[in-house]
């Protein structure tokens, strides 16, 4: 239900594209993938982040303040990159326009980053981060399942978007304060009852395209633990820096 019919085939065809020579959404050289070697390289450099939220950490400390004092719910957290320049742009083809072929693109790039191969192969479910019913339908498709789609490789993980819902429509939260967004967000997600016996005891990988504070991802994260999820890991392809968790 999440997923609108000839997504798929949608899918199929831009992975089909992938293979053939085109020109690089970044660089703009031909022939080239959806992104060139040398632009990942360039734009998505391997730095250290907090393992709890993926905020990157110059200093090499393998936590941050917030997350000493305050944990998510959620296990761990990885990010491709940080949120930016070119990367924002796919994300916005992502979201916007449905392009399957960046979400291949992007989830490519997070499938490189260090630890999130291991993540995924341990992983029994790896769910998006649902939309709500009344934004589902405004946009027609969800970002999210698109790109744990594409980290699944295969063409039922359509299917795990039902293991967990989003019950109840809240506004835009951009520019809220992370304990303001929480606070709208309890109770927003549910894993519904008769899916539950599938997340008990289960280690699984929460997908979305973007962590600003990560409050949605701690309520999706809060609903799969109640639900008995023995481990949870966050997995974006960016991370914002200056928002986090204010
Ligand atoms: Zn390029
Ligand atoms: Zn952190």
């Amino acid at each position: 239900m999440f997923f609108r019919p000839g997504t798929w085939l949608l899918q199929g065809l831009a992975q089909a594209r992938q293979a053939l020579p085109s020109e690089c959404g970044i660089c703009g050289r031909w022939p080239s993938q959806r992104v060139c070697a040398d632009c990942a390289a360039r734009w998505a450099e391997v730095q250290p982040r907090c393992k709890h939220c993926a905020l990157a950490l110059p200093g090499g400390a393998s936590e941050c303040g917030a997350c000493l004092r305050a944990p998510p719910a959620f296990d761990a957290a990885w990010a491709a990159v940080d949120y930016g320049y070119p990367w924002s742009l796919l994300l916005a083809q992502l979201k916007f326009q449905q392009d399957p072929g960046a979400a291949w693109a992007l989830a490519q790039l997070l499938a490189r980053a260090p630890g999130v191969a291991a993540a995924l192969a341990s992983a029994r479910w790896i769910i998006p981060v649902p939309l709500s019913a009344q934004r589902l339908r405004e946009r027609g498709f969800n970002q999210a399942a698109l790109l744990a789609g594409a980290l699944a490789r295969s063409p039922n993980a359509g299917d795990y978007a039902h293991l967990l819902v989003r019950t109840r429509h809240t506004p835009a939260q951009s520019g809220l304060h992370r304990d303001l967004r929480l606070r709208n967000l309890r109770g927003a997600f549910e894993v519904p009852a008769r899916q539950a016996a599938r997340i008990a005891g289960r280690r699984v990988v929460l997908v979305d395209d973007i962590m600003t504070t990560g409050a949605t991802l701690d309520a999706a994260a809060q609903a799969l633990r109640r639900a008995g999820a023995i481990h949870i890991c966050a997995m974006v392809v960016a991370r914002t820096q200056r928002l986090h968790r204010q």
